[in-house]
């Protein structure tokens, strides 16, 4: 397979002269098929709802998108309740699967009708405290420890994952709400990461649908609501085949139909809460080649860094490269693609095969429409990007300007920074 960029060069060269490099450009038409197509692979199930993880892509425009398919948020944080109560998230649209939570942002979550789902079973008196009760629904985060795997292979290992009750607080805890008169019960558990196969999401439901009728028998809960979480991945290299969402739904339901509807559980809703299925392909970093340097590596220097993109840096992740313009040119030339930061790991691609680039080229990364721009940091001083829309008209719509060093000094407020320095300059 190859990757093809949703943008061209003649389209870039337009945007440049309004918006420069880098910025994260967004596929709108993209982003709408694939959300429509989520919601009918699991629109067997009449509870469905997916939770778009918030932390994956914080911007409110992208987020009123998926609203339009009935979608919610999960949120991490008080500020992406925040962000989702300004979008119009309401009662029984916002999912709040934090861990080590201050009292004060359960409180902001419950007042602003968000479902909490809690990480730990001391969290149960911790949560109580706060609120002055218990809220009438309740979910609990489930790990079950060891190492997780699928028929063919290790997927994850829970067992070092700081996530979630284990099986025995599991049914301790669902006794714990009961008898302090929660009402609606839910489950949830996230137990591998990005996974490109077909059979995480079935594979993991059994796991969860099989522990929720042991539960309805031990314990006497009923659960009302299984939130498969997030975890369904994107093919980031070219030879990987992406995932077929409708085969998963189907896969998932064959599950329930098997599990959960004999033991008279024929109505429990699914949820996901899923981010960077929801997103990542459909974001592009657009960054201008700005050096080439011949030392002992090849290296062309971008206008972009990892404050802009952070998975390469972190986690050694694969981001596939088009030089816009270029597209079928002979990858003949190996090139470490660098950012500017004084860090030797801000390299988007290390050793990376691609067609000859001259300065000024614009090289699109992609993949980076989840945990992304999110992930960005200001290390060095260095500034986010602006964060583009292609409607699906073919015109560009800013949805988040690029910082400016009033933004970066903001919180310096205390040191009349202000007043010291000429931001006209
Ligand atoms: C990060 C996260 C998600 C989304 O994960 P993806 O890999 O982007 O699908 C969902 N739920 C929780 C609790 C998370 O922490």
């Amino acid at each position: 397979m190859t990757k093809k960029p949703f943008v061209t060069k003649e389209q870039l060269d337009e945007i440049v002269k309004t918006y420069p490099t880098p910025f994260h450009i967004y596929d709108e038409k993209g982003i709408r098929e694939n959300a429509k197509a989520l919601k009918e692979a699991f629109s067997w199930n009449k509870g469905y709802k997916e939770f778009f993880a918030v932390k994956a892509t914080p911007n409110p425009f992208l987020m009123e998108i998926l609203k339009e398919y009935g979608c919610g948020t999960d949120c991490s944080s008080k500020t992406e309740l925040m962000l989702s109560e300004a979008c119009g998230f309401g009662q029984g649209e916002i999912m709040f699967s934090s861990n080590e939570t201050p009292a004060s942002e359960y409180i902001y979550a419950d007042k602003i009708g968000g479902i909490i789902n809690l990480d730990d079973i001391t969290h149960i008196p911790y949560l109580e405290k706060a609120l002055g009760k218990l809220p009438k629904t309740l979910s609990l985060r489930y790990n079950p420890g060891g190492v997780f795997t699928i028929a063919n292979g290790i997927m994850d290992n829970p067992g070092d994952a700081k996530y979630g009750f284990t099986t025995e607080q599991l049914f301790e805890g669902y006794r714990m709400l009961k008898d302090k008169g929660v009402e609606r019960f839910g489950m949830h558990s996230f137990l591998a990461s990005n996974t490109v196969t077909n059979e995480y999401y079935p594979v993991l439901a059994k796991l969860l649908f099989e522990t929720a009728v042991k539960i309805k028998e031990e314990c006497g809960v009923t659960i009302d609501f299984i939130n498969l979480s997030g975890g369904i991945g994107i093919p980031y290299r070219p030879d990987q085949e992406p995932n077929d969402i409708r085969l998963i739904g189907a896969k998932v339901k064959e599950v329930y139909d098997e599990v959960l509807v004999p033991a008279g559980m024929g109505d429990v809703a699914i949820y996901t809460e899923l981010g960077r299925f929801m997103m990542g392909p459909y974001g592009h970093l657009v960054t201008t080649a700005i050096h080439e340097k011949h030392t002992h590596k090849e290296y062309i220097g971008c206008d972009a860094c990892a404050v802009n993109l952070m998975r390469p840096a972190m986690y050694g992740a694969y981001h596939h490269i088009t030089v816009a313009g270029k597209e079928d040119a002979p990858c003949d030339h190996k090139y470490d693609i660098v950012g500017s930061l004084c860090e030797n790991n801000d390299k988007f691609a290390i050793d990376r095969m691609l067609p000859e680039i001259e300065i000024g080229d614009k090289l699109i990364i992609h993949d980076t429409g989840a945990h992304g721009f999110s992930m960005g940091y200001n290390y060095n001083g260095k500034l986010k990007s602006a964060e583009l829309l292609l409607k699906e008209d073919g015109s560009v719509k800013l949805i988040r300007r690029a910082e400016t060093p009033k933004d970066y000094f903001a919180t310096f407020d205390c040191f009349d920074i202000f007043n010291k320095l000429d931001f006209e300059a």
